[in-house]
């Protein structure tokens, strides 16, 4: 029996994702290999690639001032690279602090050698919430910010207005839950394994004309030249990641109908789970600022932690896995990422009252 997967990452794929795979895992379209198998230079894995490029740009409705890049090393290795691509040698960023993984991308910045300035953080108050106001820095070569922090449930509704410089995002878990404006972007970069496919790949959004103007005779797998110049393939690419993220691109097209649609979808899913906490009498507490709350990592707390302990036992039990919060905070967290149905989210909800009803 299938668990209701609520991980942060690597977290639930679409289960006709995974059928596919599994149905073409002996023969890729007739290759007779799997697509594991296949080398990455063959015609048949070229033409796929190039089609998950082109259905994501379709997806997010992006022309070809934008490129899709094939990365690896997560999305901690863009922590680096963008610094050294963008900021080598003292230049300014401005880093917006939201929590982990933007904390890593600044400290990250600074052993890059960039000058690399704070310009908002939400820290003191335990990021609870999306700073709303900003101390830019007077030149800055790019802004960048964490679009959805995993670790705290919250997110970005809306991208800081006329901005000083360009904006650079990591929005790996919430790539592709809503449409994006990018206008005042020129990189985005999501890890895979959160809303999109397996872990190994990263994928980088970004503007040819914006990567022209990086840092020049960086190591070759360090420098966005090279993958733009060989359609990420100047070395072996995650090749059945990047399948796998295709397939998930179509199913967002044909069977969700597209990102408004799945922003739709999210909203209601998350909308249901929120109330169920809000309304529960102050039995479950969500974490972070109402007006900060993500719609794809929810988190919560019971009100101690023996009672959390056993309500992540018991939803175990019943199947219900990846309830814990992060490492790093504790407490509860429910990740409905795109492919975590409502079905599983009312499940949850159910569960959640049953457990008030014994427990509370
Ligand atoms: C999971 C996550 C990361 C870390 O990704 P890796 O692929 O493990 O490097 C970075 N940023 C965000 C927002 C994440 O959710």
């Amino acid at each position: 029996m299938r668990a209701l997967n609520f991980n942060g990452g690597p977290a639930a794929l679409p289960l006709p994702v995974l059928k596919t795979v599994a149905a073409e895992t002996l023969d890729w379209r007739g290759t007779g290999m799997s697509i594991m198998e296949n080398s990455h230079r063959a015609k048949e894995v070229v033409a796929m690639a190039e089609e998950t490029q082109a259905d994501l740009l379709s997806l997010l409705g992006l022309g070809r001032e934008w490129k899709v890049l094939f990365c690896q090393g997560g999305a901690s290795l863009q922590f680096a690279m963008i610094p050294l691509n963008f900021a080598p040698e003292g230049e300014t960023c401005d880093y917006i602090d939201t929590g982990l993984w933007s904390t890593k991308a600044y400290q990250e910045a600074q052993i890059c050698g960039a000058k690399a300035h704070l310009a908002a953080t939400s820290k003191a108050d335990d990021y609870t919430y999306i700073p709303g106001e900003f101390n830019f820095s007077a030149k800055p070569r790019y802004i960048y910010l964490t679009s959805n922090n995993t670790v705290r449930g919250t997110q970005w509704a809306s991208f800081p207005k006329n901005p000083p410089a360009p904006l650079i995002a990591d929005m790996s878990s919430e790539f592709l839950s809503r449409p994006l404006d990018l206008s005042d972007f020129v990189l985005v970069h999501a890890g895979a394994q959160k809303n999109v496919g397996p872990a190994g790949l990263t994928i980088v959004l970004i503007r040819p004309e914006w990567a022209e103007t990086g840092k020049k005779n960086l190591p070759h797998m360090l420098d966005y030249r090279t993958y733009i110049e060989h359609d990420s393939m100047f070395n072996t690419p995650p090749v059945f990641a990047i399948y796998v993220a295709g397939l998930t691109f179509k199913w967002l097209r044909d069977e969700i109908g597209g990102l408004e649609k799945m922003r739709e979808l999210n909203k209601a899913k998350a909308d249901f789970l929120y109330q169920a906490i809000d309304n529960s009498g102050g039995f479950f507490r969500g974490t972070a600022r109402k007006d900060s709350r993500s719609p794809m990592n929810v988190t919560f707390r019971l009100p101690n932690e023996e009672l959390e302990k056993d309500f992540l036992a018991e939803a175990k039990k019943v199947g219900m896995a990846g309830l814990n919060g992060h490492r790093s905070v504790g407490g509860m967290r429910a990740s409905i990422y795109n492919a975590v149905d409502m079905a599983a989210v009312r499940t949850l909800v159910e569960f959640m009252a049953e457990f008030q009803r014994k427990r509370g």
